[in-house]
Formats: C-alpha cells, sequence, structure tokens
C-alpha cells in the first residue's frame, strides 16, 4: 500500500485516478481547490477511510508526508483556463513549484500531467516527443501551453539540479464520463448537442483532427509510467493515434446517438491547431507495451451513457 497525493483529484481524469489507485489498496490524498473539480466527482469515495478530500489551491505550498504525487491541478478545457488566464498560468507554475519542493523534501516521486498542447499548432506530424513544438506565447491558449511548458521545464531542471524522481506524460484529448458538462470540449458538446437534437456546433471548416483516447486507457499509461523504471522521465506521449477529423466525429456522434441534429459552421477559434496525432512508440517500448484498448466508438458509446444519465 502506497501512499499517493493527487492534485486536482476531484476533476474529471483526477477523480477516476483515485477511484483506481484506490480500488488497487492504496492511500488515497486529493487536493483540489474544486474550480472545475467537484465533490460530486467523489462522493462515493468519501466514505472509504483510505480516502482522504483537502480543499486546497496548489499556488499555495501544501506539506505532508507521501510516496507518489501525481500533478493534475490545472483547468484543461479553453473555456475555463481562459477563464482567468493569470490564475491558469500561476496554477501550472506555481503549483508545480510547490508540488516539486514537496517530492524534493519527503523524496517522493512525482509525475506532472502535460500536456499535446505543448506542441501548439504542430508543423510535425505526428508529434514525437523529440519535437519543440510550436507555440505562440501570447495568444489566447498561452496561459495554459507556455504554463505547461514551464512546468515542464521546472520538472526537468528539478531532476537535473536536485535529483527529484520524476515523471512527466503528454496526455493527448481525452474523454469519458464525469467530464464537465459545460466545459466546451468537443466530446462533450457534441454529445449533448446530439442528445438534445441541437445543432452540433463546428468552428471552423472542421477539417481540423483530433485523436481522442478513452479516460481508462489513459489511467493505464499514466500508472505504468508513474511506476516505470528509475531514471526515465520521460515526456513520454499518452494518447490515441487514432486520428479523426472534428466532422467526422459529429458524423459519428449523430450517429451513435440517432439524433436529429444537424450540423452547424461557426468562426473558428483564434490557434485553434490544425492536427494533432501522437506517435506513442515511446510508451509502447518503455511501459511494458501499453497501447490504447478502447477504440472511439466503444469509448463514446459509454461516455453517452453517462451523459443520458445527467442531462
Ligand atoms: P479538470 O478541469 O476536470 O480537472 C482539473 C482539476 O484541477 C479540477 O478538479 C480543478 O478544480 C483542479 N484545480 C484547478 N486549479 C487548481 C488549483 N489552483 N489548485 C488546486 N486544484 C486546482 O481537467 P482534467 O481533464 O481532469 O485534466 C486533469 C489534468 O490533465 C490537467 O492538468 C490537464 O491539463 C491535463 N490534461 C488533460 C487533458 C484532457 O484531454 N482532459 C489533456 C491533456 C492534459
Ligand atoms: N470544437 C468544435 N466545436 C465545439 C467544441 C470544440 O468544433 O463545440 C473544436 C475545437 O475548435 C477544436 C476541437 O474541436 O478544433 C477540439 O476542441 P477541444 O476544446 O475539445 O480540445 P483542444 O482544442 O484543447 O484540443
Amino acid at each position: 500500500m502506497k501512499k499517493i497525493l493527487i492534485t486536482g483529484g476531484a476533476g474529471f481524469i483526477g477523480s477516476h485516478l483515485s477511484e483506481r489507485l484506490l480500488n488497487e489498496g492504496n492511500e488515497v490524498i486529493c487536493l483540489d481547490n474544486f474550480f472545475t473539480g467537484s465533490k460530486k466527482n467523489i462522493i462515493h469515495l468519501l466514505d472509504n477511510p483510505y480516502f482522504e478530500l483537502v480543499r486546497h489551491d496548489v499556488t499555495m505550498p501544501y506539506f505532508i508526508e507521501v510516496d507518489q504525487i501525481y500533478n493534475l491541478a490545472c483547468p484543461a478545457s479553453p473555456i475555463h483556463y481562459q477563464y482567468n488566464p493569470i490564475k491558469t498560468i500561476k496554477t501550472s507554475v506555481m503549483g508545480a513549484i510547490n508540488m516539486l519542493g514537496l517530492a524534493k523534501r519527503i523524496n517522493a516521486r512525482i509525475l506532472q500531467a502535460s500536456t499535446s498542447e505543448v506542441y501548439g499548432d504542430p508543423v510535425v506530424h505526428p508529434q514525437t516527443e523529440d519535437y519543440w513544438g510550436n507555440v505562440n506565447p501570447w495568444g489566447p491558449r498561452s496561459c495554459y501551453d507556455e504554463g505547461k511548458r514551464s512546468a515542464e521545464t521546472l520538472f526537468m531542471d528539478y531532476n537535473k539540479q536536485n535529483n527529484v524522481d520524476i515523471k512527466v506524460i503528454r496526455i493527448f484529448n481525452t474523454y469519458g464520463p464525469r467530464m464537465h458538462p459545460n466545459d466546451g470540449r468537443v466530446v462533450s458538446n457534441f454529445i449533448i448537442q446530439a442528445l438534445k437534437n441541437q445543432d452540433i456546433t463546428i468552428y471552423g471548416d472542421g477539417m481540423q483532427s483530433r485523436s481522442f483516447q478513452y479516460v481508462d486507457d489513459l489511467l493505464e499509461g499514466m500508472i505504468r509510467m508513474m511506476n516505470s523504471q528509475d531514471g526515465f522521465t520521460g515526456p513520454v506521449n499518452i494518447g490515441n493515434p487514432n486520428e479523426f477529423t472534428i466532422k467526422e466525429l459529429a458524423q459519428k456522434i449523430i450517429e451513435l446517438t440517432g439524433s436529429k441534429s444537424k450540423i452547424t459552421y461557426l468562426a473558428p477559434t483564434q490557434d485553434d491547431p490544425s492536427q494533432r496525432q501522437p506517435n506513442i512508440s515511446l510508451a509502447k517500448k518503455m511501459l511494458d507495451s501499453w497501447e490504447p484498448k478502447i477504440q472511439l466508438e466503444e469509448g463514446l458509446l459509454k461516455t453517452i451513457e453517462y451523459f443520458k444519465e445527467i442531462i
């Protein structure tokens, strides 16, 4: 049994991770300021004596003795991270400093939830970890992209300078039950619109692509990375390489829900990456042949069931 701290543990990914690590017999401390996360996501865990919930903001130091830290605290959807951009970059940078300082002090292993957004609007396709990215330093997405890039820098420097035991994963678009219904991400938006027979809103011409990963596949990769061999720091891509255009996604969701929705095309959003697909060779090699198991249709059906229940 390990004692594990999860920052952002009441969010979409953090709540699934909390549940899985508890089920595997660990003690979990979930730290969250409830900006985008919610007690509802973890309410079913509250009567487990090995689960603790702490209301705290990662921009402030926090002290505890644990074996491992998963650093997930940060709003992840464009409308939430753009709501207060200064707070977003503070969360990434000061959160990383505070959690790395803690890991150093208590000798814990720490994993950073970085993102495919570090590649920005990529000119290398599919993206490999050695690609440095194409990121606007002051556009609407920069508070998130540059915050996450700075956090990666901090993780690497704490490792080189202070020998902190770090792991960095770059997560590609992930979906599943407990996504926030109002966070504006494409999978949740399209499913909700389809279930309500409302217009499906495509920003731009719908030819931009994303590669969608079901949350359970991410958890498997994330936990394998946390427990990977000493000295392997990453960064490593964790995503599903099956790439779809946003128009294909809309059509698939209309088909799976049997919806009467029509597609409508709205103005493109500024700095929207035109393509995104992970090369996962490194993850396969270093994480015991890890690869995603749940393909889009199966994952969407599970997610549609969830949204049917909550709306
Ligand atoms: P989410 O918004 O559901 O979860 C983020 C959690 O962090 C929320 O519970 C929120 O309340 C909490 N939080 C935000 N600011 C905080 C602060 N200052 N102090 C403490 N808690 C704070 O998003 P998610 O999709 O679960 O993402 C989790 C992590 O994974 C994020 O770091 C995100 O950048 C990363 N990620 C997610 C995706 C994706 O597709 N979902 C892709 C790449 C990276
Ligand atoms: N998108 C869209 N309609 C929506 C929500 C999103 O066309 O209602 C597009 C968005 O412009 C982007 C893609 O879907 O090209 C993925 O958007 P999301 O916010 O889910 O993730 P990210 O852009 O951060 O990868």
